[in-house]
């Protein structure tokens, strides 16, 4: 059984002396491959398109009572029953308030 275990670590060793001689290849082989995933993700505008339209759907649009700006709901700071479209706003509100 031992004589597995050592045919086992010399074919390990040997990959790894491959990886080790043709690290540059493997590095620039894998920059490629990459590169060339991201090229095909921005190849594909229809299944952007929809992505973003069922995303749309998913926010809900808030109207800041500061300054009317129409902001999706998780962008949003709430206060209360509020919901402000940034914490400059909601400051302001609240000083006007005072
Ligand atoms: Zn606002």
């Amino acid at each position: 059984m031992s004589e597995w275990i050592v045919v086992i670590l010399v074919i390990l060793a040997l990959i790894g002396l491959v990886i080790y001689k043709y690290r540059r290849q493997l590095q620039t082989g894998w920059v490629m491959w990459q590169t060339f995933r991201r090229l095909k993700q921005q190849m594909k505008p229809k299944q952007k398109s929809v992505e973003t339209k069922s995303r749309s759907t998913d926010t809900q649009l808030v109207r800041c009572p500061k300054c009317n700006k129409w902001t999706p709901q998780e962008d949003s700071v709430k206060l209360k029953s509020n919901y402000f479209c940034s914490h400059a706003c909601m400051e302001e509100s609240l000083s006007f308030n005072k």
